[in-house]
């Protein structure tokens, strides 16, 4: 196709407001995909996605339309719908030229609308309003008009009505990528610069990326490289998604699709990295290149010390398909050798985790996550730290500075005094707050990144009774008062249960970890000090009364075998034991104990 009859586009949506849906009603009109070859929702490949609603990793896909007797070539890009991967959002869509914005015609507009049509907007898309599922009996769409403009500020005559389930809009939605989104922008260059958006591991092709061609052209057998990371090598194949895999001998500008070269490991291709010719190379790389960095470290160990190797493969694997995910050996006196890994954020985190439990069939426990804190050193230096154990010691930090995040809260209007509350216990402050509609207030909130890690969305959805919903950006650095909460068991250390806390904070928590370790810990033969302690200060404590314990007492010395029983069943359960200075703690406390903290 001619350029000016290509165009790239995409859509953007909360979770459930009907994306996959939609995308399958494209692909079906255009005769993309044949009604009967359809699987129910074809864009959405993994299990895990489906059942999350989450869209993780973008299938670019080709669809040929007529539009007034000329063939056009629609590109969409999926994109991940949640905020944790704005990062791969952002990728996306810097390969468009416009965007579907779905909003759900009974839901209305929710935090991840607002964050996606933020992005969209900072790309300088053009951007289609779709209100959809006008089918439902619940469809308020003059409602939703209404908000586009007041929150979005989009004019409402741009909007369309829509149901992906019924079809209705389908043609107008069709006619409108093709006239009032803009043709393939930066074409114009003479040296091929193309973007890869995208990476994917294939056990046969090795890696397959995703790629929006800029200007120039791409044939297959050309020697190129990467601008960014320098690495040279020379296409083995390129070609379009439509939906499968389609190779061509050559692609021009404005084009999308993928391209695979001699390299194997996911980790050498930098996402957002520019791809040029190395016969004639283009001068500068696309804009807005960035790096994925992980904001979220949490050590995962396996639970049975023996699937080490096997938990080493796994999260090696997820990597290979997860450019996002970082790993890094590690080793800790309570629970033996693991990883500490870096994600997105915590839905990300939780994906991993999940996929490790159930792909790679392991029982996996993982310590406290943590984000990542700046440290200034009194010489001067500043440090990194995503590891409790490596915050220096109070002598020797002149500051320590957190990621903070910009929260977008959506809430019924009945519930702003509990979520004002939460906001500030987590050490966040309002920034400012919005009508969404009669119902529905938006506040836009600042807090520390590490006070929304572990219960504030479940708070949330409860305050709310599931009314809520929550997207965030992140946001600057800022210095706080930060200290190490050490957890010490008869005196010792115990590695697995370190943290880093606010100041304000260390006590309640401390105290909450002691009073839950003495719950879960056995009683030992003498007494055990369980304590919290910031530095040298104790902050909590709780102690453990001695028990003489004697496991055959019960058996009034009669019967032998089953004294023998009990006798094997105690050496069996030591060996699940791990040996904190005196003091023999059960795997499973350890696993008790981080769950519920
Ligand atoms: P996604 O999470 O945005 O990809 O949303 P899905 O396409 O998976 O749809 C979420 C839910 O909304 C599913 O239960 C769909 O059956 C339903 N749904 C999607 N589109 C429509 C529509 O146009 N009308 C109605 N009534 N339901 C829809």
């Amino acid at each position: 196709a001619e350029i000016d009859h290509i165009r790239n586009f995409c859509i953007i949506a909360h979770v459930d407001h009907g994306k996959t849906t939609l995308s399958d009603r494209l692909l079906e009109q255009t005769r993309t995909v044949q009604q009967r070859e359809m699987k129910e929702q074809l864009l959405d490949s993994m299990d895990l996605e489906r059942e999350r609603g989450i869209t993780i990793k973008s299938h670019p896909v080709s669809m040929i339309y007529e539009h007034e007797g000329k063939e056009y070539l629609l590109n969409l890009i999926d994109t991940p719908g949640h905020v944790d991967f704005s990062y791969e959002v952002s990728r996306s869509l810097a390969a468009c030229e416009g965007a579907l914005l779905l909003i759900d015609a009974a839901q209305g507009i929710e935090a991840q609308t607002v964050a996606n049509a933020n992005l969209a907007m900072a790309q300088d898309l053009e951007i289609i309003p779709v209100i959809n599922k006008v089918d439902l009996p619940s469809a308020n769409p003059e409602a939703i008009e209404h908000q586009i403009e007041e929150i979005l500020a989009l004019p409402r005559e741009d909007t369309i009505r829509a149901s992906g389930k019924s079809g209705i809009g389908i043609q107008d939605i069709l006619s409108a990528v093709v006239n009032r989104l803009p043709p393939p922008r930066w074409a114009i260059f003479p040296q091929a610069r193309v973007l890869v958006f995208d990476a994917t591991y294939d056990a046969f092709k090795g890696v397959i990326c995703y790629i929006r061609i800029f200007s120039g052209e791409i044939k297959k057998n050309d020697e190129i490289v990467f601008m960014g990371s320098g690495t040279k090598t020379t296409v083995k194949e390129i070609g379009r998604f439509s939906p499968q895999m389609i190779s061509e001998k050559s692609m021009t500008a404005g084009r999308t699709g993928y391209l695979v070269t001699a390299i194997k490991e996911l980790s050498q291709i930098k996402i957002g990295d520019t791809i040029t010719l190395t016969s004639e190379p283009a001068k500068e790389p696309l804009p807005g290149y960035k790096e994925v960095r992980p904001m979220v470290f949490s050590g995962v160990y396996p639970l049975d010390t023996n699937d080490y190797t096997k938990l080493k493969t796994g999260v090696a694997k997820l990597q290979m398909n997860d450019a996002a995910l970082t790993f890094q050996a590690e080793s800790s006196a309570a629970l033996g050798f693991g990883f500490r890994c870096g994600f997105l954020g915590l839905l990300h985190m939780e994906i991993v985790q999940e996929r490790l439990r159930r792909e790679y069939d392991l029982d996996i426990i993982s310590t406290y996550p943590s984000v990542v804190y700046k440290v200034t050193k009194s010489d001067g230096s500043i440090i990194n730290v995503d590891n409790p154990l490596f915050l220096p010691d109070p002598g020797e930090i002149e500051q320590v500075e957190e990621p903070t995040i910009r929260a977008t809260i959506h809430t019924p209007n009945g519930c702003i005094g509990d979520i004002l509350a939460l906001v500030s216990e987590k050490r966040g402050f309002c920034d400012h707050t919005e009508t969404v509609d009669a119902d529905r207030v938006m506040l836009v909130c600042t807090l520390p990144l590490n006070e929304i890690l572990i219960d504030f969305n479940d708070r949330l959805k409860s305050i709310t009774k599931g009314y809520g919903s929550m997207d965030y950006e992140l946001g600057d650095y800022q210095p706080g008062d930060l200290v190490r909460l050490d957890i010490l068991v008869n005196s010792e250390p115990v590695d697995a249960f370190a943290s880093i806390v606010h100041r304000d904070k260390a006590a309640s928590r401390g105290r909450a970890l002691c009073e839950r370790l003495k719950e879960i810990l056995p009683q030992q033969m003498f007494k055990v000090a369980i304590q919290a302690s910031v530095g040298s200060n104790i902050v909590a404590r709780e102690s453990l009364s001695a028990l003489r314990k004697d496991v055959t007492a019960k058996c009034y010395g009669g019967d032998i075998t089953r004294k023998r029983k009990l006798l094997e069943k105690q050496k069996e359960g030591k060996k699940r034991m791990k040996q904190i200075g005196k003091v023999a703690i059960p795997q499973d406390a350890f696993v008790k104990v981080l769950k519920t903290s």
